[in-house]
């Protein structure tokens, strides 16, 4: 059980407050997986404030109010907590060891409550209020920790906050993680628990990854590449097999054959979405059957976090007899035909990544879901080494309570409680996530609508998650090269970076026998592509300096060309 404080419930009732949304979310979420308790004494508080016209924009009437406490009585979700007699007769005793004042009495006995009931957590936009007290632990769970001036915990003190030069000259990076101090306190409390590793965490975090995603299994590993790994070797990829990915992705998508000992081959992208052209791979796929070299695994990357043609690809996986990987790293919390990506209708496997700069994180790590049971148990016993203690699985009869025994070869591939604290904290927050990125993303369509480069398209089946976005720049227009337009920008301090060098032109590829010009639109969109800052704690007036740097840069219809 964890504590609320009588503001975050006010916020969550007041529908005229700016923070009506974020307060509803967090109450909604948290007691997806808690009870949450509230000090009968903050129910005043409760009752007072919203039904009092000066305080709020749309008071309730006290009818309302009273049912609305009413229901906090009887919900299952929330436990109202009386402060006992003897916690009472104590509380004003030892507020004079804390130096209690007049007007911080409720807080006093709202902490004691707290304390009395065993609860050592509680969530409140006034931790101030309570800093006094050691024995209890505020957590506002809107305060971003990842930026020193956040949005919500700004306005929230009066609408007041640092701003002025220094904060216009700031460096913005391409991408960030949010974290606040539910995280933090989550985190904590795993350091604070019997097991930092192997503990019941990991489980619990599979569990909300499978729940959330819509699949029956999942498997949390220490990153995506080691997911990808073990992926393919639990779809038996081996030497003389072959893979086939997209050359625009990050290398790991690759290189999870090449671990196996298998080999690799690319299929050339779809001009408009940057992701594994359908049709290109059907032509692959014909001319591989003539030669007996079909691939064993197809591994389609959700660019950007906007999903691939599942379904075509899915139909070629049906008449050719190739598995399906889906490199989800940048698309949890995207929708495919309004399914979740992940749930693994057209594929055998899904990957995540929970790397910093993805969508939720968990410092390092990584997940695989699926639908089919056999795949699941593989990859739980290849990131343990290959041992297993189910006694189903083993191949003797265990001679003792501490057997386990080594049945395949693996890894240490796991993820620790640590990090999957961290992920069922970020988890929870996956939809605000995606929907912050997803204002700003057509936001930036909107501002940059009449430079000549070209914005994102999307495929009216995708939803996407919206992990990077990525603009073309059109150099026929322009007399300027791509990387005259990318130092301009590094040179007002805009993170802006290029996703990504296609695989097959590294010098580790190209030893291979890969060569510039077999995947001739990557390599086109690879010469014009620029990825600019996208991150759910942007502001809209980083995104503004943004704009105004390439409005500079760039030439227009209308405005003379600017020379550097
Ligand atoms: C980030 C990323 C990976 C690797 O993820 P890690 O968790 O860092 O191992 C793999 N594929 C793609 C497309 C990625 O963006």
């Amino acid at each position: 059980m964890e504590g609320i404080d009588s503001n975050i419930l006010i916020y969550a009732f007041d529908e005229s407050s700016r923070f009506h949304k974020v307060a509803l979310n967090f109450v909604e979420e948290k007691i997806k997986t808690t009870i949450l308790g509230i000090a009968e004494f903050s129910l005043l508080e409760f009752y007072s404030v919203l039904t009092d016209g000066r305080k709020i924009g749309m008071p309730l009437q006290p009818s309302t109010a009273c049912a609305a406490i009413r229901d906090f009585y009887e919900s299952q979700s929330f436990a109202v907590l009386q402060c006992s007699q003897a916690c009472l007769q104590m509380a004003i005793e030892e507020a004079h060891g804390y130096s209690v004042k007049r007007n911080d009495i409720f807080d006093f006995l709202i902490a004691s409550t707290f304390k009395e009931n065993g609860i050592t957590n509680i969530y409140t936009l006034n931790t101030k209020d309570f800093k006094k007290f050691d024995f209890v632990q505020a957590i506002n769970p809107f305060l971003d920790c990842s930026r020193s001036t956040d949005t919500i915990a700004r306005t929230s003190h009066r609408g007041v906050g640092p701003s002025g030069p220094e904060a216009d000259h700031s460096f913005i990076p391409y991408g960030k993680q949010s974290i606040n101090e539910q995280d933090v306190a989550s985190v904590c409390s795993v350091l604070r628990a019997a097991f930092i590793t192997q503990g019941p965490k990991v489980p619990e975090f599979e569990k909300s990854v499978a729940n959330k995603v819509g699949t029956k299994h999942a498997v949390a590993v220490n990153s995506a590449t080691s997911a990808l790994h073990l992926a393919c070797k639990a779809l038996g990829l081996g030497p003389g097999d072959i893979l086939w990915t997209s050359p625009i992705t990050f290398v790991a998508s690759a290189n999870c054959a090449l671990h196996c000992g298998a080999n690799v081959d690319f299929v050339d992208i779809d001009p408009r979405t940057y992701n594994m052209c359908p049709q290109a791979l059907e032509e692959k796929l014909r001319h591989a059957r003539q030669s007996g070299r079909l691939p064993k695994i197809v591994v389609p990357v959700h660019m950007c976090g906007q999903p691939c043609d599942m379904k075509a690809i899915h139909a070629l996986s049906r008449e050719y007899g190739f598995s399906i990987i889906e490199d989800a790293s940048h698309a949890i919390g995207g929708y495919y035909k309004n399914e979740p990506v992940g749930c693994c209708r057209y594929s055998n496997i899904t990957v995540f990544s929970f790397h910093p700069v993805k969508i939720i994180t968990t410092g390092e790590g990584g997940m695989a879901v699926t639908n089919t049971h056999e795949l699941a148990e593989k990859i739980a016993l290849l990131r343990n080494h290959g041992i297993t203690r189910n006694p189903d699985l083993m191949r003797q009869k265990p001679d003792g309570p501490w057997y386990y025994e080594q049945i395949d070869l693996g890894f240490n591939y796991r993820m620790t409680d640590i990090q999957a604290a961290l992920g069922l904290s970020q988890l929870s927050r996956l939809d605000e996530f995606v929907s912050r990125r997803s204002e700003l993303a057509t936001r930036y369509d909107r501002l940059l609508a009449d430079l000549p480069l070209t914005v994102p398209w999307q495929h009216p089946d995708s939803d996407s998650a919206w992990h990077l976005y990525v603009v073309r720049l059109n150099l026929e227009k322009m007399n300027l090269t791509r990387r005259q337009v990318f130092e301009y920008l590094r040179k007002k301090d805009i993170g802006v970076i290029v996703h990504y060098i296609p695989v097959h032109t590294h010098p580790y590829y190209q030893a291979m026998g890969f060569k510039w010009g077999m995947f001739p639109e990557a390599e086109k969109y690879y010469q014009e592509a620029i990825t600019l800052p996208l991150f759910p704690a942007m502001t809209e007036k980083e995104q503004d300096r943004v704009v105004d740097a390439l409005k500079r840069i760039l030439p227009t219809e209308h405005t003379e060309r600017h020379r550097i």
